[in-house]
């Protein structure tokens, strides 16, 4: 059975033995993927529990230093986590809760530590958030089966999606949906029908002083620093710190901000990396300092949308890409082998990929000689972050131009991103080498060249990022896009690489790979 279809089997078969389950001397709520307090739907339901029985609440973070390996979480990410760490715990020191953060030396005793604090507070009742991926949903399957075999209970429900997995099924088929279009018809469809999908549930209630006193150990512990292999420069924690300010409070600042200013222009605006037209939420969502609803009901209310289908063009697009995130997960859930370096479909296997060492690390430095493609890597070294138009252009450049295995990329992109969430990572990685869930066609290949005459017409981004172009092409010089094909010699004064793969070539290489992959 799927690690998914297991979750909720284990949910089912242990809910009646849940209900008798007394009260302990606290209950606790385990934060993983939700650094939040506001419509966190697990620690609401703690929380009620807690003021219903007249005890405690302990909130619990474990940190597994494995956990935080580098093709895991990126540095830029784990320090972002750790800085988000700090805010919830003072935040909710404010509602009277201690937040207790333990590390533990390997991974495989994160069960046993759970178990452990759960005893040495006296808990009965452990509450927690669903995560998708195989690993913590079989880690949490059997802690669930665990808490029942002690007598205790432990509750795991749907908080990250909008639509939670397993609700939507194809009328046709009944099964699962493996294409975006028929799926988000029907995501949205099931909004409308259960309004209280999006019904943001409320932050707990300042926890009575009594509670508090009786807990009172627990507050102030200590956040560690981060793990040996993940230290960044002082340089760069002062970069990321301002780039990404830790919190929800700053995560709500910016989705207001976003959705009073620049909403209503996200359809015309948002494929050009020069703009500052997008959110900029997806490091705030990958570690939970903010729930997708939030963003979709502020959303809704700002711009005075009627339904999801009924608002301004930017309202009703910006709403398609949050659900781009929902749709990964739902595939995560459902084809579980994804996240097992398999392609999505087993004939995808067959493409003969490059490891081309030379190659990939001129990816990866951004030393190409593709200029929208070196400005989008480095702004990936700079900012933890890229703009998705230049995703899809730089996956595409390697996956097709390069035909490096599409998994490297995929795992560098998990090893820099302060964003870095392995469905939506997945998913991309699988849309643009055209091996994924709903691929685009194997066939249609980004000319890089052309991308960047479209997108960012006039080098801003390029001159941006790109300070050895910029210094000999001026804003609006058409050939930044090429520098090579229309102005080699200053190309060269200025040490910028020449072309790794002439594109045309390599497309020609590509069609080709990709046909004898796929036995055509
Ligand atoms: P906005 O444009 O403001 O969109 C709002 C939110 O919608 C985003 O924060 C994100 O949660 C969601 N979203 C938008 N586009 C997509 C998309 N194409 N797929 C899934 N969700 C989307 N996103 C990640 O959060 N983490 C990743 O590791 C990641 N890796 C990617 C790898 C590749 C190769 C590609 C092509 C895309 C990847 N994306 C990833 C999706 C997308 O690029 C980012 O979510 C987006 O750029 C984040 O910027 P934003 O918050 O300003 O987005």
């Amino acid at each position: 059975p799927k690690p998914f279809d297991e979750m909720v089997a284990a949910l089912e078969e242990t809910a009646k033995d849940m209900r008798g389950v007394k009260p302990g001397g606290a209950v606790v709520h385990w934060f993983k993927t939700d650094l939040r307090t506001n419509d966190n739907r697990a620690l609401a339901m703690a929380a009620d529990k807690a003021a219903n029985a007249g005890v405690p609440l302990i909130c619990l973070y474990i940190i597994s230093p494995e956990d935080w390996e580098a093709h895991l979480r990126a540095p830029v990410r784990v320090d972002l986590i750790l800085r988000t760490l700090k805010v919830l715990q003072d935040d909710l020191a404010k509602l009277n809760i201690p937040l207790w953060i333990e590390t533990v030396d390997k991974r495989k005793n994160v069960r046993s530590t759970v178990h452990t604090f759960m005893e040495s507070w006296n808990a009965n009742h452990l509450f927690a958030n669903m995560e998708y991926e195989v690993d913590e949903l079989r880690r949490e399957t059997a802690l669930v089966r665990e808490c029942a075999s002690k007598g205790k209970s432990m509750t795991v429900i749907h908080d990250t999606c909008v639509v939670p997995p397993g609700r939507l099924t194809s009328s046709s088929s009944g099964r699962p949906y493996a294409v975006y279009t028929p799926w988000f018809k029907t995501w949205k469809q099931h909004i409308h029908d259960n309004e209280d999908l999006v019904d943001l549930v409320d932050t707990p209630a300042k926890q009575a002083d009594d509670l508090k006193a009786k807990v009172s150990k627990l507050f102030g512990c200590a956040i560690p620093e981060s793990p040996k292999n993940k230290q960044l420069t002082k340089d760069e924690k002062t970069r990321f710190a301002k780039l990404w300010p830790a919190g929800e409070h700053e995560a709500v600042r910016r989705l207001q901000q976003f959705c009073d200013d620049r909403i209503n222009g996200y359809s015309r605006n948002r494929d050009f990396p020069a703009q500052d037209a997008t959110s900029s939420l997806s490091p705030y969502l990958a570690c939970g300092a903010i729930s997708a609803r939030t963003m979709i009901q502020t959303a809704f209310d700002r711009t005075g949308a009627k339904a999801l289908d009924r608002g301004t063009d930017g309202f009703k697009v910006w709403v398609s890409e949050v659900a781009w995130r929902d749709f990964y997960r739902h595939v995560l859930a459902g084809w579980p082998y994804v996240c097992m370096n398999k392609p999505f479909k087993a004939v995808y296997s067959n493409i003969e990929w490059s490891y081309n060492k030379e190659h990939f690390t001129a990816w990866c430095e951004g030393r190409t000689g593709y200029p929208i493609v070196d400005a989008a890597m480095r702004q990936l070294r700079e900012q933890g972050w890229m703009h998705n138009r230049c995703r899809m252009i730089v996956a595409s450049f390697l996956a097709k131009d390069l035909l490096i295995d599409w998994r490297m990329g995929e795992k560098f992109f998990m090893e820099n991103l302060v964003d870095g969430d392995f469905s939506s990572n997945n998913g991309g990685w699988g849309f643009s080498a055209s091996v994924g869930v709903d691929p685009q066609p194997y066939f249609r290949i980004f000319n890089p060249t052309r991308q960047s005459e479209r997108f960012d017409p006039d080098g801003v981004y390029i001159r941006h990022y790109v300070p050895e172009l910029a210094k000999v092409f001026e804003e609006g010089a058409s050939a930044i896009h090429e520098p090579y094909a229309k102005e080699a010699a200053k190309a060269r004064k200025a040490g910028y690489p020449e072309p790794l793969v002439p594109h045309k070539d390599a497309r020609e290489k590509a069609l080709a790979a990709y046909k004898k992959g796929l036995g055509k």
